[in-house]
């Protein structure tokens, strides 16, 4: 049975210059991408918090908001059958320290936070972050 699923990728701002080069990657795993048409925009520290929610409080918080809100990045959505984990199966491990070369955050990320790309970790995040950065996006009931 397949299993359909659509997915919410940002590329970081210190990566945006690799945004093409990043997101081919998910298109050649088989990937479709979704792309709005104002995907490259400044996440304000409202976006910021809301997407790292769950870290509230974390003692990198604050560099880990800089990060995203300190120049442009790129949002995008991706779907296809298990898009959440083929796509963070092709980001790699968190750390870019720790990331074998050859993933996303492996070749592109330099420093924690910088790990160059964000993919939900859940059907259910995704569902959520799609909805607040894409909400033209038509999701399936
Ligand atoms: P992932 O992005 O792989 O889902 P987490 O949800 O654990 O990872 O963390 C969210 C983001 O917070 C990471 O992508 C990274 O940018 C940042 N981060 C996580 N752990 C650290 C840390 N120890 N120091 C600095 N930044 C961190
Ligand atoms: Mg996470």
């Amino acid at each position: 049975m397949s299993n359909v699923e659509h997915t919410f990728a940002l590329i970081k701002a210190h990566a945006i210059g690799h945004a093409a080069e990043i997101i081919l990657r998910a298109t050649r795993a088989g990937l479709v991408l979704y792309r709005p048409s104002h995907n490259y925009r400044k996440f304000t520290l409202e976006d910021a918090e809301f997407l790292y929610a769950e870290h509230a409080g974390r003692p990198y918080m604050g560099d880990l908001i800089k990060s995203v809100t300190k120049d442009s990045v790129a949002v995008y959505v991706l779907s296809g059958v298990n898009a959440v984990t083929r796509w963070r199966r092709l980001l790699g491990a968190t750390d870019p320290e720790k990331a074998v070369p050859g993933c996303i955050r492996g070749d592109f990320g330099t420093i924690l936070p910088d790990n160059a790309a964000h993919g939900s970790d859940s059907v259910k995040s995704a569902i959520r972050e799609i909805r607040r950065f894409v909400p033209e996006y038509k999701l399936p009931n």
